[in-house]
């Protein structure tokens, strides 16, 4: 099949794409690479021995889409364009609206036009909102947003729901994610933030690699176990094939929705520790104030995930820790320097 990947450049689509070259599928990036590295692709047509098709664009230029669209006979969209920091969509929220839910519906409108209606939407377990009893569930409906970012998630499951609804020609999975974390095993590939981390799993590696000296923790006084908060975090390689499977499910019409994250919780304490043992590494850390917005604790049911598309994250605790940390051993500073193979 010929699938149309936006953001395949990025930490997630770059490993998709890996998984859908090896799967036997025919891929076009579509990606601004505002927030991701071109050779990110050549790294996965190296390990995979096959080539892929690159267009650097926007996802909100729709004569591109449309000269794409026509160009490739693309059979499905896997779209993972997007804008994705929590703590700048409070700053900055036109732009992620624009990016997220605009830049959504232009991708639509040019599906539609060209008659290509499969889509595979990276959406988050952000969507169930700040009251959802856990382990969420896909029957809960879509709670109260904790930030532009995650509003921008459910209003897009919301236009793809009604676009299912006028027109059953279209199939949608929305792909709710839990954490992911990790590498290719081969570190090859891994997530490349710019600046300063937002998330825990690269903080901890560049703290442990020595680019950064101490881990804030956010909060110690949440009520669970040893008082830090809990998530269910996933290997991005499983990740990675739920969206291959996601792909051979939508030939029916309508939307549907998939928590794809393994059911289990660790604590931030836990996955200090865990990272250190695995990987004989120190990670100095201190407590630091609880960051706005955080919950507690929440993880996946991923039961429907199994059920229906036969997925399940089959990596472990310890495989997260140590491709993480081998994507950042051989790659310190990301894929802008200091690794031997890179292109220069
Ligand atoms: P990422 O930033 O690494 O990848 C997003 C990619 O989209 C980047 O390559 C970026 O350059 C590209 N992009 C952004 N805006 C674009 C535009 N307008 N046109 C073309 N390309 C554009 O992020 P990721 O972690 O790989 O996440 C992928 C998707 O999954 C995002 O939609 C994100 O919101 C969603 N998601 C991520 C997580 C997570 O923890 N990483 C969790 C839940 C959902
Ligand atoms: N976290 C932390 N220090 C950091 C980054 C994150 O303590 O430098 C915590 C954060 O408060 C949350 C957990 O780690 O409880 C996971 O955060 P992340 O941003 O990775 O994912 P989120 O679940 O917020 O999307």
């Amino acid at each position: 099949m010929k699938v149309l990947v936006t953001g395949g450049a990025g930490y997630i689509g770059s490993h998709t794409v890996l998984i859908l070259l090896e799967a036997g599928h025919e891929v076009v990036v579509l990606d601004n690479l505002c927030n991701a590295s071109r050779e990110a692709l050549r790294r996965v047509e190296r390990l995979v021995g096959r080539e892929l098709v690159f267009v650097e664009g926007d996802i909100r230029d729709r004569a591109l889409l449309d000269q794409l669209l026509v160009e490739w006979p693309i059979s499905a969209v896997i779209h993972f364009a997007g804008l994705k920091a929590v703590g700048e969509s409070v700053q900055q929220p036109l732009a992620y609206y624009a990016n997220n839910v605009a830049g959504t519906i232009t991708l639509c409108q040019a599906m539609q036009a060209a008659g290509v209606q499969r889509l595979v939407f990276s959406s988050s377990a952000t969507v169930y909102g700040a009251d959802a009893p856990v382990p969420y569930q896909e029957t809960m409906p879509r709670g109260q947003a904790t930030s532009p970012y995650g509003a921008s998630k459910a209003m897009v499951e919301q236009v793809l729901e009604d676009l299912c609804r006028s027109n059953d020609l279209w199939s949608v999975a929305a792909l709710r994610y839990f954490n992911p974390i990790g590498a290719h095993p081969s570190g090859e590939i891994g997530e490349d933030p710019q600046g300063i981390p937002n998330n825990l799993m690269p903080f901890i590696a560049q703290v442990a690699s020595g680019r950064r000296n101490t881990l804030s923790i956010f909060g110690n006084d949440y009520s669970t176990a040893d008082g830090t908060c809990e998530r269910d975090y996933l290997h991005v390689m499983d990740l990675a094939e739920g969206h291959v499977a996601a792909l051979a499910h939508i030939t029916t019409p309508g939307i549907a929705c998939y928590n794809l994250g393994t059911g289990n919780a660790f604590s931030v304490l836990q996955m200090v520790e865990r990272f250190s043992v695995v990987n004989g590494v120190e990670v100095p850390y201190a407590f630091a104030p609880r960051r706005a917005g955080d919950l507690p604790a929440f993880w996946a049911d991923p039961g429907k995930a199994g059920a229906e598309l036969g997925w399940v994250a089959r990596r472990s605790l310890d495989d997260m820790m140590r491709d993480t940390w081998r994507w950042q051993q051989r790659n310190p500073y990301g894929y802008r320097q200091g690794y031997a193979t890179q292109t220069p």
